[in-house]
């Protein structure tokens, strides 16, 4: 038996997204800048997805631009709404700490170049107080970036709280809705965001395509310098079978949003409540404001990659945090934002589920990872000084 639990770091592809991939690779293979037959084809089908992508985010079509993913949105949002202060001689920027990394490190870069960046916790519950936003606004703070939902714990924030705050204060307000997008309702409308990305890959759709939303009076900066596709915005051939396959990904997810998240959160409920039992164990984030799919747990005394190990060999695909991390011997970020020590961080898991997923794969999840904690912990020298009381439990 395999059971895909690590849909956090990708999905995958539903059947109506594959056949959207193939339909338009056989019959829209045209380049949309053409002005010949096939050309006007594609373009006409490229700006028929755009028109769907805008009516499902709340948006209009001229606010829609194709990208090669969620990082890529990331950096564009940003990288656009500095540049943008900069020319008003406002370089600060707001930020949380448990980003995803296409945050944080673009964050980076702009800090080499004299922006500032002020990060605001988010608490042990892995949730950002609005009031904290506030706080660290500055008469010269160009753009808010929050995400929606964090990857590694799952927690859901009060993005339409803070977005709130910033329309209220005339800043930018940018979120990462990566992990949202399909599993809690998403529209920039009532979020009142002004910039948001999106990756099809984390709702079943492909890889290397995504979606920024960005309010019609921002100017973009361009990333890629190319032709005039995407308003200028974005140089290079729109990559129209995997735009079309996305956008499949994406009506169907939000035609069965409330139908998924119910179904997923009752499979996630018996994850929390199964692996809760487990002695010196915690789950990660607040309980109750999290995405139906994903969660998050620390098992003291035990190192995260062998629990790892131990369950894909038990058929069990999980993660320890963010795939992006993984293979690094640091602790996530997320989870030192949480407060947690070192030691602690170490052990996590993180399993994140879709509707793929079934009650039998959560009955084998729940049988496995006992027995895999208890015969690691068996082995640790970690959990010996535990044991023995030689160090002190923490969880
Ligand atoms: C996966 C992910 C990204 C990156 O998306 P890619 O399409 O893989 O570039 C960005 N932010 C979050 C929160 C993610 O989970």
């Amino acid at each position: 038996m395999r059971v895909y639990a690590d849909n956090a770091a990708t999905t995958p592809m539903s059947a109506a997204a594959k056949q959207a991939l193939v339909d338009a690779t056989e019959r829209l293979w045209g380049n949309p800048s053409s002005l010949h037959t096939e050309g006007q084809i594609a373009k006409e089908a490229l700006e028929d997805a755009r028109a769907r992508v805008a009516r499902l985010l709340g948006a209009d079509p001229k606010e829609i631009y194709f990208t090669g993913g969620g990082s890529e949105a990331d950096n564009q949002a940003i990288v656009s709404c500095a540049r943008l202060g900069a020319r008003s001689g406002k370089k600060h920027i707001v930020s949380t700490a448990f980003e995803h990394h296409a945050v944080l490190h673009t964050l980076k870069k702009l800090e080499k170049e004299g922006y500032e960046v002020t990060l605001v916790g988010v608490g042990e519950r892995g949730v950002v107080c609005p009031e904290e936003i506030r706080a660290a606004l500055r008469p010269d703070t160009c753009l808010v970036t929050v995400m929606y939902a964090n990857n590694e714990i799952g927690t859901v924030q009060p993005i339409s709280e803070i977005g709130a705050i910033c329309r209220e204060a005339g800043v930018f307000f940018h979120t990462d809705a990566v992990q949202a997008f399909g599993h809690v309702p998403v529209n920039v409308v009532t979020d009142n965001v002004d910039l948001l990305s999106l990756a099809a890959h984390k709702f079943h759709g492909p890889k290397g395509v995504g979606v920024l939303y960005a309010k019609r009076r921002i100017p973009l900066t361009n990333l890629i310098e190319g032709g005039a596709q995407e308003r200028g915005k974005r140089g290079g051939t729109e990559n129209l079978p995997a735009i079309l396959s996305m956008v499949a990904a994406m009506e169907e997810a939000c035609a069965n949003l409330a139908q998924n998240a119910a179904y997923v959160s009752g499979l996630r409920d018996t994850l929390i409540c199964e692996l809760s039992k487990i002695p010196h164990s915690r789950l990660n984030g607040d309980r109750e404001k999290r995405v139906p799919g994903t969660v998050n747990f620390c098992f003291e005394g035990i190192e995260g990659e062998s629990l790892l190990l131990h369950l894909d060999f038990e058929g069990i695909a999980a993660s320890s945090g963010s795939a992006c991390t993984s293979g690094s011997l640091d602790p996530s970020h997320v989870l030192l934002a949480l407060g947690l020590p070192h030691e602690v961080a170490h052990g996590s898991l993180r399993l994140s589920l879709s509707h793929y997923n079934t009650a039998e794969e959560v009955a084998h999840i729940v049988k496995v990872v006992p027995q895999v904690v208890t015969y690691l912990r068996n082995m640790s020298p970690m959990w010996e000084d535990l044991e023995t009381g030689k160090k002190p439990h923490i969880i």
